[in-house]
């Protein structure tokens, strides 16, 4: 029996969707000041500051190009954390949304496959509804992610600039040195309450 359930979010958790889009960003549009993204109040880009003609049409332009998802770079650590989560008994899970995007939903597969193997692949589950999965924990850079719903899981924020603002959660950063006992502390808690 595993020793509890653990979802894993991909963009903003595992892979750096931000600092690939800015990359793409500076090349499209230099003269755009995208680096306010960083200290952006909220997770939608539409929230930064410093107003960006057509910011809605060039994000959408980005991240439909072909190769985007499978070339974001990985945020330190969290490929080295999934890892040895799973090496301790812990069921993993890589949830992840592609939109209606039938290359995102290939690439990230090719994404987890190139890192971690086939034996993930299998622990990949891509949905827009992040609430319908079961676990224990939900580790996930976004804080509307439960859209209201009843979940299964707590969700523990992954540590961003844009969500500093929530402070109702436990959060971690692959970087913590306690990321660990954030998630063992958490999965005891709600398997306590179950
Ligand atoms: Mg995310």
């Amino acid at each position: 029996m595993s020793k509890g359930r653990i979802l894993v979010d991909m963009d903003g958790v595992l892979a750096d969707f931000e600092l690939e889009m800015a990359h793409r960003w500076h090349i499209y549009w230099p003269d755009d000041d995208i680096d306010q993204y960083k200290q952006r109040p909220k997770f939608k880009y539409s929230s930064m500051k410093e107003p960006i003609d057509n910011i809605n049409e060039k994000f959408e332009k980005i991240w439909s190009e072909p190769g985007f998802f499978e070339s974001l770079p990985e945020i330190e650590g969290g490929i080295e954390a999934v890892t040895s989560l799973l090496d301790m008994g812990y069921d993993v899970r890589v949830v992840t949304s592609a939109g209606n995007k039938r290359q995102a939903f290939t690439e990230k597969a090719n994404w987890i496959y190139k890192r971690l193997g086939d034996n993930w692949v299998r622990r990949l589950v891509v949905t827009n509804e992040k609430h319908f999965i079961d676990g224990a924990v939900l580790i996930d850079d976004r804080p509307e992610i439960a859209r209201g719903h009843n979940t299964t899981w707590q969700q523990i924020i992954y540590d961003q600039s844009y969500n500093q603002y929530v402070n109702d959660r436990p959060r971690l950063s692959w970087s913590d040195e306690d990321w660990l006992d954030t998630i063992e502390s958490t999965v005891a808690q709600v398997q306590a309450e179950r």
